[in-house]
């Protein structure tokens, strides 16, 4: 506040007002926060590099994907239904594909490098078709019911799981019994 009235910024103030300054569109810095970019070098240099870089950015232009992307895409999708289930190592693949956990993605990056140098490049083909692109609400619905299947499955598995140490557990139980009769005549 005392900064404010000052007419200055301390670092921590303009970093604040930084994003909105350069993601703004035609944003001029506020008179405080140009007295600060005039005092203060470092901020100066971040304020002009990132303008320059959300420059380049509105510049650049996405290429237009090819006339028939939308059928092939199509026809890769209807093949990929039609496809036997993945095997143990498409459904890594896709799901490394599809994590947007940040931490993975360098591993990630260079374990499917590893995979497109040993297949040289034989599992491109099946990447781009993995990648489900807005799938059919059936397809979807399907999916949600395979997956509650083996929920369930897992759910069944860890219930048996908790059940053979129970059936073990009973005879330790009886010992406690057994000699409790041994407490009772104690107390
Ligand atoms: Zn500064």
């Amino acid at each position: 506040m005392n900064t404010n009235t000052n007419n200055k910024l301390d670092c921590k103030t303009f970093q604040k007002e930084l994003p909105d300054l350069v993601l703004t569109a035609n944003a001029r810095p506020s008179l405080a926060a140009a007295a600060h970019l005039r005092d203060c070098p470092p901020c100066a240099e971040e304020y002009l590099s990132f303008q320059a870089t959300f420059a380049t950015l509105d510049r650049w232009t996405a290429p237009e994907p090819s006339a028939f992307f939308d059928q092939k895409l199509a026809v890769l999708i209807r093949e990929e239904q039609a496809a036997p289930r993945m095997s143990w190592f498409e459904r890594l693949q896709t799901r490394l594909l599809l994590n947007t956990n940040r931490n993975l993605r360098p591993a990630m990056v260079s374990a499917l490098a590893l995979v497109l140098v040993a297949s040289g490049g034989g599992i491109a083909g099946i990447n781009y078709a993995n990648v489900p692109v807005q799938p059919s609400a059936t397809v979807n619905d399907l999916q949600i019911l395979d997956r509650n299947e083996q929920a369930f499955q897992q759910l069944d598995e860890l219930q048996q799981d908790e059940a053979t140490p129970q059936t073990t557990a009973q005879p330790a139980a009886g010992v406690d019994s057994g000699s409790a009769p041994s407490l009772v005549p104690a107390t």
